[in-house]
């Protein structure tokens, strides 16, 4: 079911009935439009407020509708703005304030006092934005003619950020096995993180997935392998290697589904009952929208689960020129190790085994190979080269009492040389502004090894959720 966006326009009642019958003619227009080019919800024209009874029922309106995930509020008119605050102050969910006026251009010609009457959102939305400065609300603000392109795609990218921010609130993961030993940075306050994101972040014994594998038929991993062969190229011909990551998938498939789960973690130090790490699994399992974090990583698992919604979200409708799904990838990632050639260096990104399907430039080829550690039998993995573009790398991490988002902006390139042993997928970028700054900086602040990288959101993006969440959110580049 679409997730809706109610539209209120404030006003008050000094007006008299002819203005106010105008001003709610004129807001429903404005909604009505930018319905038309907003993917991630439809916008719902919720009518004019003209006193705090009626904003106040708005607030519990909006906060009582599970598919409302977010308001967008406009001033047609003056709205003093005490009329607000009970509202205000009990809202829930997401608010931006939408800057705007009904008509483009001033009517040079015929511009009288009841024109001005009518359309004085430039003070009136001063009055509420002052309102919301004092109530430390930090809501999302557009400026801008609301046909004109800039202004629709940005309202649009925070409908998008919406609609992630509603999707954390209902995320589960499910964490097989703890953290890797000793490693700090995976480490976090499940609890705080549940205040703050949503997320629950609950555990499974490795063994309830073992005893979920072992209800996978052969003949259901047999029809799995056929698409594999469909979509891939095998450079193996250890098929049981392969037939065993088939009956993760659809193990872990029916794990998630039963409970709900839209994220994942486990680790190579806890595998105890199965053969494999799941390394084609778990590529397949993320190109589908779950989330994943390797080692135990929860945070990056929860992570990458948000942003892949929210890339879902934050693209424009077919109607106004869009595809309704922001092009490009999404998904776990790892800095992994340097090409330091002076002004031409480069990070190579991977994992051991699990590099999201959503970055494959090449077509996928199966391979199957030794892991070196964690002792068990060779893993099958997809192997392919990385797309290219502007994207960015985000980490969450906990700084103790408080989470921080780093996001530095990278741009990925061809990897310059063809990698020949190397048995995993891979993608190459440059950080922003340049290695030496962007690197130094990004250790400076704690960033992690483990991000979620991504070709469809901006830094920008990342803010705005940073904000809904009322985290901080560092810009690198
Ligand atoms: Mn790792």
């Amino acid at each position: 079911m679409k997730k809706t966006i109610y539209f209120v326009a404030g006003s008050q009642g000094l007006y008299g009935k002819e203005t106010l019958e105008r001003v709610d003619k004129d807001s429903a227009e404005i909604a009505s439009f930018l319905s038309g080019g907003i993917a991630a919800a439809e916008i719902k024209y919720y009518g004019v407020a003209t006193d705090s009874g009626q904003i106040l029922k708005m607030a519990r309106e909006a906060n009582f509708d599970g598919d409302c995930i977010g308001v967008i509020v406009w001033c047609h008119t003056f709205s003093p703005a005490k009329m607000w605050i009970k509202g205000l102050k009990t809202l829930q969910k997401p608010m931006l304030h939408l800057h705007t006026q009904y008509n483009e251009k001033l009517p040079y010609d015929t511009i009288d006092m009841d024109f001005m009457n009518l359309n004085q959102a430039a003070h009136g939305d001063r009055e509420f934005g002052f309102i919301c400065a004092r109530l430390g609300l930090n809501n999302a603000v557009v400026t801008g003619y609301y046909r004109h392109k800039r202004v629709v795609g940005e309202i649009a990218r925070w409908a998008g950020a919406a609609a992630a921010y509603d999707y954390s609130f209902n995320l589960k993961v499910a964490r097989f096995g703890d953290n890797m030993r000793e490693v700090a940075v995976t480490e976090g306050n499940k609890v705080s993180a549940q205040i703050q994101f949503g997320w629950e972040v609950n555990t499974y014994g490795t063994g309830a997935l073992v005893e979920e594998i072992a209800k996978v038929t052969d003949n259901d991993a047999e029809c799995l392998l056929k698409e594999y062969s469909r979509l891939y190229t095998f450079k193996t011909g250890d098929t049981a290697a392969v037939a065993e990551q088939a009956k993760y998938e659809i193990a872990m498939k029916r794990f998630f589904a039963e409970r709900g789960v839209g994220a994942f973690t486990n680790t190579f130090e806890d595998l105890y009952g199965m053969k494999q790490l799941p390394g084609l699994a778990t590529q397949r399992l993320m190109a589908e929208g779950i989330g994943f974090g390797a080692e135990g990583d929860w945070k990056t698992a929860c992570l990458g689960a948000v942003m892949m919604k929210m890339a879902e979200g934050v693209g424009r409708c077919a109607e106004s020129g869009g595809t309704g799904k922001a092009a490009g990838a999404t998904g776990f990632m790892e800095d992994y190790t340097y090409d330091l050639t002076e002004g031409g260096e480069l990070v190579l990104g991977a994992h051991m085994l699990e590099v999201p399907l959503a970055f494959a430039a090449t077509k996928p080829a199966v391979e199957v190979h030794p892991l070196g550690i964690g002792g068990k039998e060779p893993p099958a993995r997809l192997v392919f080269d990385g797309v290219c573009g502007k994207g960015i790398a985000v980490s969450l991490v906990d700084m103790g009492g408080r989470f921080k988002l780093s996001a530095a902006n990278i741009e990925l390139v061809p990897q310059p040389k063809a990698m020949p042993r190397l048995p995993v997928a891979r993608v190459m970028w440059k950080i922003l502004p340049d290695h030496a700054s962007g690197v130094s900086r990004w250790i400076r602040e704690g960033g992690a090894h483990h991000t979620v990288v991504s070709t469809a959101l901006s830094a920008a993006d990342m803010k705005t959720l940073a904000d809904l969440w009322k985290i901080d959110c560092i810009v690198i580049g």
